[in-house]
């Protein structure tokens, strides 16, 4: 079958909603993570690093509007006419008071080169009254919350130290749906004492939540974390993956998705400095590349084995 594209690309989707091509800008707005300071727990998830998916413009340059125009500079000489999302991906961007939160949020969206602004955080940490302030906000801009599920597995969960359990994801979904709000759940595939089929599973049960946006990637071990000293001592815990293991994985993964389900990512690399473990040595495009070769390999495409109803 020839196919344009085997699965939905959120980026896609941004563009055609935009009428431009969209790029998220990613802010360190000040917020921290309630499981480092002891509101939900201390030392935060074993696999995280905060500071290794922070980009250089981010680290440096200060405040938010200082962010977004570092930001732009970067980004702005090769697509002058993009248009640009606030992401406040670090920590947990709902984790604060709601005068505070309110502040960073217009902040941003009064920056004149702001379309709209995603809030990345944990699903146990996003009240009502910040869905209400963000489904008004989302009247007049696009609005975009994505929750950390990580995985369905709530003993998975308990050992990487989430300090939540996945029902709590599936009530953060469900509370921020029908509300104009675009909704992304966060998945890492390959977390210890989770099976490749239970990963699978869990996958397809998040996207068959009310969900836009679907982000994946395969469990990195980096540097500094406790899942890193764990992993020394005892790497026969770890099943990760090799490349090749993961694009078949996904060839799995990608035809029980339901269609109006977007990807906006496969994988992640953290900075070379950053990354013990799995060494893939492969750039993002070079590896959507490959998982398109392998569907049309196999002549897959997203949708292609959904047999749940599509919401
Ligand atoms: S992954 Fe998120 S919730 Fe977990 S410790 Fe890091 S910032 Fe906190």
């Amino acid at each position: 079958m020839e196919l344009k594209r085997r699965y939905t690309n959120f980026s896609d989707k941004l563009k055609e909603l935009f009428g431009a091509r969209v790029q998220k800008l990613s802010i360190d707005a000040g917020f921290t993570c309630p499981n480092r300071d002891g509101r939900v727990g201390v030392g935060g998830c074993t696999f995280c690093d905060n500071s290794s998916f922070s980009p250089d413009y981010c680290r440096t340059a200060g405040g938010i509007t200082e962010q977004i125009d570092a930001g732009i500079t970067f980004f702005g000489s090769k697509y002058p006419n993009q248009k640009y999302l606030a992401y406040f991906q670090n920590y947990s961007a709902t984790y604060a008071p709601m005068s505070v939160i309110k502040a960073r949020v217009e902040e941003a969206l009064s920056h004149p080169k702001i379309s709209g602004i995603v809030l990345g955080t944990r699903p146990d940490i996003c009240p009502d009254e910040v869905l209400d302030y963000l489904e008004e906000l989302a009247k007049g801009c696009y609005v975009g919350v994505e929750f950390g599920v990580e995985s369905t597995n709530n003993a998975v969960l308990k050992s990487v130290n989430r300090g939540h359990d996945y029902e709590v994801s599936e009530d953060a979904i469900l509370r921020a749906s029908g509300r104009g709000i675009y909704i992304g759940a966060h998945l890492i595939i390959g977390l210890p004492g989770e099976s490749q089929e239970e990963a699978l599973q869990g996958a397809i049960k998040v996207a068959n939540l009310p969900i836009d946006v679907l982000k994946l990637h395969q469990l990195q071990i980096i540097k500094n974390t406790r899942m890193c000293d764990e992993f020394k001592a005892s790497p026969e815990n770890f099943e990760l993956f090799t490349m090749e293991g993961y694009l078949e994985f996904l060839a799995k993964l990608i035809p029980m998705i339901p269609a109006n389900v977007g990807f906006e990512r496969f994988v992640n690399q953290v900075p070379p400095g950053y990354l013990v473990a799995p060494k893939w040595g492969i750039k993002n495009h070079e590896f959507t590349a490959k998982l398109d070769k392998i569907l049309e390999k196999y002549d897959l495409w997203q949708g292609k084995f959904t047999n749940m109803p599509q919401k």
